[in-house]
């Protein structure tokens, strides 16, 4: 069935992203949003929006009834659920079905297996992609705990098999930590997700973050490379690329193929990612979970493979076969994607939602700005704090992070503080420029490097 209507069951940049692909398609467009959301710039985008309910996302964007009652109010032909949210809800994806419209993303059985992170290490395990070292399925109390750390070692981590957004995660030194801290885990997983089941897997340190993007249409699944996100805080994603410049042109082909026997595995449907962690040393990269969604950093591979991922998954969730095959996929270039939020980076990164004021915002070749803002705009405090995303490309990495701090430069959001001089300062970084970080560079980044500046800056005022 050719979609020629679809809801958008999301909000902020990730809705106007979608807005703008169904456009592109010639598909009318619904928006929904909350009592707290009537101005936001996907409203103004959409050809109708529709309130579902007050500010408090359980009750508007979390809700399933309201969601799916105004996609039958609105009589659309499918729904988009964007990332976060319902999106990585199987029975939301079951229940647009049951009412006759389509899902645009996995199956809800693909998402149920996959989204569970310890279902998903056994579908990595069965399709032979390599795992981290850790606990054979769920651990159901504190002696299978110690026997699973008994064999890896510390330290450990204990992850909440429901988990995501960096929540649900700990890490345990020793025995002692893991007792106190395994029946707190399960405790705060179960309040968080609604599902208490915990895994315990090895720590890999100085590990970087690399994952692979793969697109399937049920019968066929292509791969359309990598990004290396390891610059991280609070384990979530600040500072994104593709490719992953430094891995080895061997590691990325099995890398890449091992993401593909996976999505093979489940006859993958839509635009996914699969995660992983690699070591640099030894060259072994071990998987970590799938995210059966579009996500925040889709851009850079976009803009390296010229590929639009959500024009894509639309196609394919209406029926169509995949519009590339592998070989069609040649990477070309640098891209960077630097997440903007409306942060205060001298209160320990503090959401700070306001007005905007004045707004400038960097055009050029190889720049993109993905964004929910517009000059007045209110940002509400009940939600994310990312206000948008700018990413660079450029011929070479060298080139792309000097366009970037070019970009960053121009780069004018009047009215909150934001994240906007933390990626300057990045950008401006000998180490990343060497490419010389991992997943806990960042932090202690912050702690040193940061810090020193903001002071001396405000020493200077
Ligand atoms: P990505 O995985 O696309 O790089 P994030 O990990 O930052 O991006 O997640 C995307 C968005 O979804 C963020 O707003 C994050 O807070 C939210 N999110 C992801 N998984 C969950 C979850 N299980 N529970 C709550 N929020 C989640
Ligand atoms: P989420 O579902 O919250 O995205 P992930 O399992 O993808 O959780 O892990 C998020 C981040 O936590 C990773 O990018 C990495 O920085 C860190 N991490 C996760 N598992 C491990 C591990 N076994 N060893 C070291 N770091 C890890
Ligand atoms: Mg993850």
């Amino acid at each position: 069935m050719t979609i020629r209507s679809l809801l958008i069951a999301n909000r902020g940049e990730i809705a106007v992203r979608i807005i703008k692909a169904a456009k592109a398609l010639g598909i009318r467009t619904v928006q929904v949003h909350s009592a707290a959301d009537a101005d936001m710039l996907a409203v103004k985008l959409a050809d109708e929006a529709i309130d579902i309910g007050p500010p408090a996302a359980k009750k508007s964007y979390l809700s399933i009834p309201a969601v799916i009652n105004a996609a039958k109010r609105a009589g659309v032909d499918a729904i988009h659920p964007g990332y976060g949210f319902l999106s990585e809800n199987g029975d939301f994806a079951d229940a647009v079905e049951a009412a006759g419209m389509i899902f645009i993303g996995p199956k809800g059985d693909a998402i149920r297996l996959l989204g569970d992170k310890v279902a998903a290490r056994e579908v990595a395990k069965k399709a032979g992609v390599p795992t981290v070292p850790g606990s054979d399925g769920r651990v159901d109390g504190i002696v299978a705990a110690r026997k699973v750390a008994e064999t890896t070692g510390f330290p450990i981590m204990i992850k909440a098999a429901a988990g995501g957004g960096g929540r649900g995660i700990r890490i345990a030194n020793n025995m002692a930590e893991l007792e106190s801290q395994f029946p707190m885990a399960s405790a705060e997983a179960l309040a968080a997700f609604g599902d208490g089941g915990l895994y315990l897997e090895k720590v890999i340190s100085r590990a970087r973050h690399v994952e692979v993007q793969i697109l399937g249409d049920g019968e066929n699944v292509v791969h359309c490379y990598e990004r290396e996100c390891s610059l991280q805080r609070r384990r979530q994603k600040v500072w994104e690329e593709a490719q992953a410049f430094l891995l080895p042109a061997r590691v990325r082909e099995k890398l890449c193929a091992s993401a593909v026997a996976l999505a093979r595995e489940v006859k993958y449907r839509g635009a996914g990612t699969v995660e992983y962690l690699y070591d640099d040393e030894t060259q072994d990269f071990y998987f970590i979970e799938v995210n059966t969604r579009i996500q925040v950093e889709h851009p850079v591979t976009e803009m390296i493979t010229g590929i639009d991922l959500v024009q894509e998954m639309i196609r394919v969730a209406g029926g169509a076969r995949l519009s590339v095959t592998q070989n069609d996929i040649v990477p070309r270039g640098h891209a960077i994607e630097c997440r903007i939020n409306a942060e205060d980076a001298t209160r320990d990164f503090m959401p700070a939602p306001g007005q905007i004021g004045r707004l400038s915002i960097p055009e050029g070749e190889g720049i993109r700005f993905d964004t929910m803002l517009y000059a007045g705009y209110s940002i509400p405090p009940f939600y994310d704090s990312l206000l948008g995303k700018l990413i660079v490309w450029a011929e070479t990495r060298d080139a792309c992070l000097d366009r970037l701090k070019g970009a960053l430069q121009q780069l004018e959001i009047g009215g909150v503080p934001t994240t906007v001089p933390l990626h300057l300062a990045l950008a401006g970084d000998d180490s990343v420029r060497r490419g010389a970080f991992h997943t806990r560079f960042l932090e202690a980044w912050l702690e040193a490097e940061f810090s020193r500046q903001l002071q001396s800056k405000s020493e200077v005022a």
